[in-house]
């Protein structure tokens, strides 16, 4: 495949920069395609303009003037037909000041804003029109913006794309099958020719296009993720006993019984482990659903079998409190856990490995230090990761190799409590298996929430303390003050000691994530044992931990956070039969989004409602957190405009790796993913 080198106009400099975008061949060029379009085809009325347009314009110069304000602009006033407007210049020059002078025409093209008198564009490109020379001519189409990066300007990027399309668009091959519901839809040629370059009579076909293009592109990644489900098929993991007495006498001595969702998990979960390939499975289950004994009972399973788990929570807080939780659950059955952290000193660490390598240790409980290529397993048989539902295709990859030898993989469960639309799922995690926990315990009482504003902090408090009167307990939540955890961390400290010195007859607790570890313990230990009120904290408990009477959480500048991240602050209280409630305390005046976050998460109390919400808000990138994940950015699809495409993308999906030659769709992932083989080498 020619470079895009071989283009006019495209020397080493610009073949760099161009590779910043993906561009690195001519055909390359025919998938960037445009972000959007700038209509120069028409001169609007400038009577007609409206704040947020682009638009074309025409008219004569009424008056031109340096003002001397905050910044020193030159203001042009423009006169069309009884209608005016202003033309702001923050950087100009003489000869602008001189050219741009009362009675002369201009065209300008910009944007529309609201200025301090009236309609005004900033900086537009704009033309002199002569009196004695023909007026320039109008565009025949829309002008196509492109996405860009430094030094590559649209007009570079406008040349070789033309240039693109002429040499390399005749050779575009469809790759979809010509089956009956895609024949509505343009080819492939006719779809990259028409959003690339929409003429008066394309025009309308525009939206059908660009959706023939991101139904390609949702199709090539839920393709390439059913093929990675196929490759784990293939590989080998140890297939455990069908036999369950231990796990089932076990659950039989729990002071509960578990929901009919719980049970259901556990059983598709055990039929999963049976099989000589590994599992891959996503449970997903509402904050307080009771994804942890679920777990807990497959660690059971894997050790009566004589293998090895490992079990990772994100934060070290979570990761010690799954430790004991799991050390007092199973401390009648003689079984050795052990604990594993960034944060140990090296003997403790040593000590800890030791027993892994030789398999003394059969259920480990750590933070990401787990899997560090330093430690190493006996006979590893289950990989449990808690609430990362931003784990990608990569990482899990990665952990597949901890297995005993080459060939054998452990099987993977991974838990979340912030459930993953649909969308994303078919999109992002179509090569996990997903078992979903829709109902609660019994007997919770569910959550009242409320948005309060700073202002009344001192009613908030007294609140607080009436709470704790009566025997019940409550977080206090101190969230990012600003993009730094030091500072965060001063103001949740600054709080505990307000609401000490405020409250000397309750006893105030404070965690934050750059304490050391035993002293959060300590702290961690002492909330639970009642003997601390008020925990006041960080995001830090944002997942996991679990207080059943804690039944108050109140949290500092609600406005700033997300919806998932509320829902699972939130998601601490209401684990007791005690009823509970979250304040939100925000600063006014709340923008438009964070009014409708608010408001969501007071109205709502169901994850996958909210999660939902969350995706139109926020978009995908943020949900699935993309900068840690490497989890592929989408081009031309957009998972909240689309969603009608996902049950044709599946259907179509499916017809292909039945009727589909493997190279075609090898070829189809390729042109959209290129480094979908960077997970599996045999891809
Ligand atoms: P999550 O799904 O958010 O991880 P946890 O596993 O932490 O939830 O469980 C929340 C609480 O509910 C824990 O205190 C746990 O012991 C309790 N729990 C779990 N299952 C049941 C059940 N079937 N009946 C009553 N309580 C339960
Ligand atoms: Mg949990």
């Amino acid at each position: 495949m020619p470079a895009v080198s071989t283009l006019k106009g495209v020397g080493p400099q610009l073949s760099k920069r161009l590779e910043k975008l993906q561009i690195r061949e001519v055909a390359d060029l025919l998938f960037h395609l445009p972000l959007r379009y700038q209509d120069k085809t028409k001169i609007a009325p400038i009577s007609s303009l409206q704040p947020g347009d682009e638009r074309l314009i025409e008219g004569v110069i009424q008056g031109c003037a340096v003002r001397f304000g905050k910044r020193r602009s030159l203001l042009c006033t423009i006169a069309g037909q009884n209608s005016t407007l202003t033309i702001r210049l923050f950087h100009f020059n003489k000869q602008q000041q001189i050219a741009l002078k009362e009675g002369t025409s201009v065209r300008c093209f910009g944007e529309i804003r609201r200025g301090p008198s009236g309609l005004e564009m900033v900086h537009p490109e704009y033309r002199i029109i002569h009196p004695d020379r023909p007026a320039p001519e109008l565009e025949k189409n829309l002008t196509p913006i492109y996405p860009a990066t430094d030094g590559v300007r649209q007009r570079t990027l406008l040349s070789i794309t033309t240039q693109a399309l002429v040499r390399a668009l005749p050779l575009v091959v469809e790759l979809l099958p010509d089956i009956s519901p895609l024949q509505h839809m343009p080819s492939l040629q006719v779809a990259l020719q028409t959003l690339h370059r929409p003429t008066a009579e394309t025009l309308a076909a525009l939206p059908l296009c660009r959706e023939r293009i991101a139904f390609e592109e949702l199709l090539a990644h839920h393709l390439s993720l059913q093929q990675l489900r196929g490759h784990y098929r293939q590989d080998h993991a140890f297939a455990l006993s069908t036999e369950r007495r231990v796990v089932d006498s076990f659950i039989e001595q729990l002071p509960f019984s578990l929901t009919n969702a719980q049970q259901r998990a556990i059983s598709e979960i055990f039929l999963d482990l049976q099989q000589p390939h590994p599992m891959q499975r996503l449970l997903q289950g509402d904050v307080g659903s009771g994804k942890t004994i679920v777990a807990i009972c497959a660690a059971l399973h894997v050790t009566e079998s004589g293998f090895q788990t490992a079990l990772m929570a994100p934060t070290e807080l979570l990761a010690r409190q799954h430790h004991n939780n799991i050390c007092s659950l199973l401390e009648p059955l003689d079984i050795s856990t052990g604990f594993l952290s960034g944060s140990m000193n090296t003997k403790d660490r040593a000590e800890v490995t030791d027993k892994v390598i030789s398999g003394k240790t059969s259920i480990v409980v750590g933070t990401h230090a787990l899997f560090q290529k330093t430690i190493q397993f006996r006979n590893l048989a289950l990989i449990i990761i808690d609430e990362q539902h931003r784990f990608g295709v990569g990482q899990r990859q990665a952990l597949q190799q901890k297995g005993v030898d080459e060939i054998t993989s452990p099987h993977q469960l991974i838990m979340t409590a912030t459930p993953i639309p649909r969308t994303l799922a078919m999109t992002f995690y179509a090569d996990l298996d997903s078992t979903v926990i829709d109902e609660l315990p019994p007997g919770r009482t569910p959550i009242k929430t409320v948005t309060i504003p700073e202002f009344r902090r001192d009613e908030v408090l007294e609140r607080v303390h009436a709470n704790c009167k009566q025997g019940r307990q409550a977080y206090w939540v101190c969230p990012l003050i600003e993009e730094s955890e030091v500072l965060q961390c001063q103001a949740a400290s600054e709080s505990a000691k307000e609401i000490q010195q405020r409250f000397p007859d309750l006893s105030v607790g404070l965690v934050h994530g750059r304490m050391p570890p035993a002293e959060k313990d300590k702290v961690m230990g002492n909330f639970h044992k009642g003997d601390v009120h008020i925990l006041v904290a960080t995001t830090v408990i944002e997942v996991g931990v679990d207080v059943p009477n804690a039944s108050l959480m109140i949290i500092e500048n609600a406005e700033r956070l997300g919806l998932s991240q509320l829902h699972q602050l939130r998601g601490r209280v209401g684990r007791g039969a005690i009823a509970s409630s979250c304040l939100l305390m925000y600063r006014a005046p709340l923008s438009k989004i964070a009014t409708e976050r608010l408001q969501t998460i007071r109205e709502s109390s169901d994850g996958f409602e909210i999660a939902r919400k969350d995706l139109e808000m926020r978009g995908p990138g943020e949900l699935l957190g993309r900068r840690q994940t490497g989890t592929p950015q989408l081009r031309m699809a957009d998972l909240v405009r689309d969603q009608h495409l996902i049950p044709m993308v599946e259907d179509i999906a499916r017809q292909m790796l039945q009727n589909s030659p493997q190279d075609k769709i090898t070829r189809l992932i390729k042109r959209w993913i290129p480094d979908a083989e960077r997970y599996r080498s045999t891809g």
